[in-house]
């Protein structure tokens, strides 16, 4: 991956905990009001102002790929267009790097995601100690 999209990806996620923010001081709003988020497009210079309601950015949020930004701050190249209107776009990172940063740096990230399996290492751990536990009763 190279430094430019790299430092998208890092730009678009502050912006987005900006955002989080911003949401919990509208947290007793009504869901049909307004909020004014900051564009999360990857421009380190941008500062536009985007109005939307906390119900059109919950659903944003919903996927940690998807970023709310104005029209003309979409970047192509590592994000593709999902919706958009006559206020802001909604763009979904494209696959690979771009989407991996988004999902790691989620401030929603569930702690459900990582798959509890029987490779986690404490369970490994625990089944080495009981076999040498019985191999030293012989
Ligand atoms: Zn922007």
């Amino acid at each position: 991956m190279g430094f430019r999209e790299e430092r998208i990806a890092e730009n678009e996620a502050v912006v987005r905990e900006i955002n989080e923010m911003i949401l919990q001081a509208h947290e007793s709003a009504p869901d049909i009001s307004f909020m004014h988020i900051v564009c999360e497009c990857g421009y380190e210079e941008c500062g536009s102002i985007i109005a939307l309601t906390k119900d059109e950015y919950e659903r944003i949020r919903n996927d940690p790929r998807q970023f709310c930004v104005i029209e003309e701050h979409v970047i192509q190249d590592v994000e593709a267009i999902v919706e958009d209107n006559d206020r802001f776009a909604i763009v979904a990172k494209r696959q690979g790097a771009p989407a991996e940063i988004a999902i790691r740096t989620d401030p929603r990230a569930r702690p459900l995601l990582p798959p509890i399996s029987a490779s986690n290492p404490n369970t490994t751990a625990r089944a080495a100690l009981s076999s040498s536990r019985s191999i030293s009763s012989y």
